[in-house]
C-alpha cells in the first residue's frame, strides 16, 4: 500500500495510490459488452481534458501519493497526442501502464519502451476470427493477435484480459490457458459485469468453478497450481506446472475484491469516480479550469466511497438493472 495523504484515503482506511486515466471516449472496436449498440453520447471536445490538463491533474494526484497510473479509454492509442501525454507522465515518480485492444500497438512499441510503459493489459476475448468479428463488430483479429505476440516477444509484461460469456467463449478457456505454455503471458478471465445498455444477464456469467473444472479436466488437476495473491490483488492466479505463463480469474461480480481496492478513476471529461459501479461522480475539470483547488473534491468523493461495489453488497442489488441505469457505459469509464 502506498503512503498517500489524507486526501486519497477513504473512511475504511483504504489508500488510493492507483489512478486510472481514461484518455478518450472513442474506440476503434465496438465490443458489445462495453458499449450500447446505439453508441454513446460523446462529450463535446471542449469539455474533454487536453494533454496539459491531464498532466497537471495527474501531477496533483501524484503529489498526494499516487504511484501507479494506468492509461485507458475508449482506446487510449487512438489519442493523437498519446506520445506527448506518455512522455510527460513518465517524468513523474509513477509506474505507468496501459490497457489497450492492441490494434495500434505496433505503432507505439518504441514509445512504450522510451516512456517505460512495460505493464500492458491487452484485451482479447476470442481466438477465432469469426467470433472476434461478432463481439467487436470489426475484422481485426489478426492485427490484435499479432501485436500481442509482438509485445510478448519484446519482453513487455503482458496480461491478456478475456471477458468470459456463457454460450460465447467459455469453450475457449483451455485454448487461452494453452497460450501460456510457451509464452510469458498472464491470461486473466474476467467476469462479464453489468453496465448501462450492455444486455447483462446472470446466465451469461462463467463461474470460477467452471473455469477451474475445465482447466483441471484438460491439463490434469495435479498440474493446476494456485499462485500466491499479489498486493492489492484483483485476480486469483493459477499456473499449469511447467508452463511459462499463468492464468487468473477476476470475479468482480461473484466474489468482489473491494477490501483491497486502491483505485480511483479519472474519465476523459475530467470527472472522478470512486468505484467502477458508482454513478456518483465529481467534475474536477471545471474547478481546475476556474483555478480552484481540486484536492477537497477528491477527498470528499473518496469519503463517500462505499465498502463494496458502490453499495451493491448483495448479488440481488448488483443484478437489478435499475442500479446501473445511471452509471456510464464501460467505454466511458475505462475499466
Ligand atoms: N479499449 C481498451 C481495451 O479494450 O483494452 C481499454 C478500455 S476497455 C473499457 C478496458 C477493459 O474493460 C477491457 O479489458 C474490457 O474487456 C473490459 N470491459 C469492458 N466492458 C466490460 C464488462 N461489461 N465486463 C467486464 N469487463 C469489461
Ligand atoms: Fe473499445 Fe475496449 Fe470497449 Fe472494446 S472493450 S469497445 S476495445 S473500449
Amino acid at each position: 500500500m502506498g503512503n498517500t495523504t489524507a486526501i486519497l484515503q477513504d473512511s475504511f482506511g483504504r489508500q488510493h495510490n492507483y489512478l486510472r486515466i481514461s484518455l478518450i471516449e472513442k474506440c476503434n472496436l465496438r465490443c458489445t459488452y462495453c458499449m450500447p449498440e446505439e453508441g454513446v453520447m460523446l462529450t463535446p471536445r471542449e469539455q474533454l481534458m487536453t494533454a496539459k490538463e491531464i498532466i497537471a491533474i495527474a501531477r496533483i494526484f501524484v503529489e498526494n501519493g499516487v504511484d501507479k497510473i494506468r492509461l485507458t479509454g475508449g482506446e487510449p492509442l487512438l489519442r493523437k497526442d498519446f506520445s506527448e501525454i506518455a512522455a510527460a507522465l513518465s517524468e513523474l515518480p509513477v509506474r505507468l501502464s496501459i490497457t489497450t485492444n492492441a490494434i495500434l500497438v505496433d505503432r507505439y512499441l518504441e514509445d512504450f519502451k522510451k516512456y517505460r510503459i512495460w505493464d500492458i493489459n491487452a484485451s482479447l476475448d476470442t481466438l477465432k476470427t469469426d467470433k472476434f468479428r461478432t463481439i467487436t463488430k470489426r475484422d481485426q483479429f489478426h492485427r490484435a493477435f499479432n501485436n500481442i505476440n509482438k509485445l510478448i516477444e519484446e519482453d513487455f509484461n503482458v496480461k491478456l484480459n478475456v471477458v468470459l460469456m456463457n454460450n460465447f467463449n467459455q469453450e475457449e478457456i483451455t485454448d487461452f490457458i494453452a497460450l501460456t505454455q510457451d509464452r510469458k503471458l498472464s491470461v486473466r478471465f474476467i467476469e462479464f459485469m453489468p453496465f448501462d445498455g450492455n444486455q447483462w444477464n446472470k446466465s451469461k456469467l462463467v463461474s470460477e468453478r467452471e473455469i477451474l473444472d475445465r482447466a483441471n479436466a484438460f491439463f490434469g488437476e495435479s498440474r493446476v497450481e494456485r499462485l500466491p495473491n499479489e498486493k492489492n490483488f484483483t485476480a486469483r492466479n493459477y499456473q499449469v506446472s511447467g508452463f511459462k505463463g499463468n492464468f487468473g480469474i477476476i470475479s468482480s461480480v461473484t466474489n468482489p475484491f473491494c477490501d483491497s481496492c486502491n483505485r480511483i478513476r479519472l474519465t476523459a471529461n475530467g470527472t472522478i469516480k470512486n468505484c467502477l459501479f458508482s454513478n456518483n461522480e465529481t467534475n474536477l475539470l471545471e474547478t481546475f479550469r476556474n483555478g480552484g483547488k481540486i484536492e477537497p473534491l477528491i477527498q470528499n468523493l473518496l469519503l463517500k466511497k462505499k465498502a463494496v461495489r458502490a453499495g451493491m453488497n448483495t448479488s440481488e442489488k448488483l443484478e437489478n438493472p435499475e442500479n446501473h441505469s445511471n452509471n456510464r457505459s464501460m467505454i466511458t469509464i475505462g475499466g
